[in-house]
């Protein structure tokens, strides 16, 4: 995984995933499919994707019902929600509006329209992308860009290693516990064990290890982690 925004897609009929897929892959975005609102809940659990992309109707649970409760949940209240919605549906998008959905995108949809409203949204709703690039010694992260480099070389991490590394980069030389890390950086939640922050921490190391900045993100015996460039 690299550092384009990570898209979770929730679309019960497989010729629309294929097309978004196809799609937005080729617009730069990298796109993770669910079926249902159950398969779905298992992906945003492992990692919180930039945005959701939520059908309007699913099998089961609704995708409006879906958007309702995300909004309700701390861990997900801030998710971007734009929903795919067919023509018919158009008089209850005030409604969906309410529920905190950011955009809609009625089907059909060309995959241009598409991109450029996945975009817009992340414009709109990461604003603090706009802060200049971080440094940690040799370690360079552009929050606009969503690059994380050394010495120019691209590092390859998912998105929660990417946010996880800016929040150690913006609060460097600080001890923060599981429980601290897991409110900054996934937020409180009702799905996430404190034993996936140190699932995380492994693989943002393994990612820094290519170029030997891995000992930056130090363990600190019976307190927790803390990031720091100095030896
Ligand atoms: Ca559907």
């Amino acid at each position: 995984m690299g550092n384009k925004p990570d898209i979770l897609l929730v679309e019960d009929e497989p010729a629309i995933r294929e097309m978004v897929q196809f799609s937005l892959g080729r617009a730069g975005l990298q796109v993770r499919e669910a079926e249902d609102v159950k398969t779905a809940q298992a992906l945003l659990a492992d990692n919180l994707p930039d945005l959701l992309l939520l059908d309007w109707m699913l099998p089961g649970m609704s995708g409006m019902d879906f958007a309702r409760r995300l909004k309700r949940e701390e861990y997900t209240r801030a998710l971007p929600i734009i929903m795919l919605t067919a023509r018919s549906d158009e008089n209850d998008r005030v409604g969906g509006l309410d529920a905190g959905v950011d955009d809609y995108v009625v089907k059909p949809f060309s995959p241009r329209e598409l991109a450029a409203r996945i975009r817009a949204v992340l414009r709109r709703t990461r604003p603090d992308e706009a802060e200049g690039p971080l440094k940690a010694g040799e370690l360079e992260l552009d929050p606009l860009t969503h690059r994380a480099t050394v010495r120019g070389n691209a590092l390859e991490m998912g998105p929660t290693e990417f946010r996880l590394l800016r929040f150690f980069m913006s609060h460097s030389d600080r001890v923060y516990s599981r429980g601290q890390l897991l409110d900054k950086v996934w937020g409180q939640n009702a799905f996430v064990e404190d034993r996936t922050v140190d699932v995380h921490i492994l693989r943002l190391r393994k990612a820094l290890g290519i170029y030997g900045c891995d000992r930056m993100v130090q363990t600190v015996r019976g307190a927790g982690y803390r990031f720091s460039a100095k030896d």
